[in-house]
């Protein structure tokens, strides 16, 4: 398990750590099973690093989203690119997740429309203000899967 970001703060992960070596170590839970479930509950761990997980047969990078900073996990402008000012950009969301479009808070006319780049590496389980979506960094989802299913004495 790893951060991704450079100049990491180590301490912004230190409740997910502590949960994380309590799940691991005294109730022997694999951490592909239990670092989702931790993650949940340290959204705000995302607004610092992705987490990585590698295992031999696959790696997933774990990355936060939110509709109103970072759409489907993507990297907004935190200040309007039009007359910059220090608001983020209003998200709205196409119906069919497939485009959302920024726009000026301060209504100085700047938009910009983004397509949401949906490929099978990545998948969202939900969108909304504050989760974890899930990137393949190498592997097999199949691979992911079986492990996950696994009678607990396997993993
Ligand atoms: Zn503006």
């Amino acid at each position: 398990m790893g951060f991704s970001q450079p100049n990491f703060l180590p301490y912004t992960a230190t409740a997910l750590l502590k949960k994380v070596t309590e799940k691991l170590f005294v109730e022997c839970y694999s951490l592909l099973r239990c670092l989702p479930e931790l993650l949940k509950e340290e959204v705000g761990l995302g607004c610092h690093t992705d987490v990585l997980l590698f295992t031999p047969t696959f790696g997933i990078k774990f990355f936060w989203t939110s509709t109103d900073r970072r759409p489907f996990g993507q990297t907004i402008p935190s200040q309007c690119p039009g007359c910059w000012s220090l608001k983020w950009p209003r998200v709205s969301l196409s119906s069919n997740n497939l485009t959302y479009r920024l726009t000026c808070r301060v209504k100085c006319g700047w938009k910009e429309e983004h397509a949401v780049e949906w490929d099978p590496s990545w998948r969202l389980s939900q969108v909304d203000k504050n989760s974890w979506g899930e990137r393949l960094v190498y592997g097999r989802w199949q691979d992911v899967v079986a492990v996950q299913k696994a009678p607990r004495g396997e993993f």
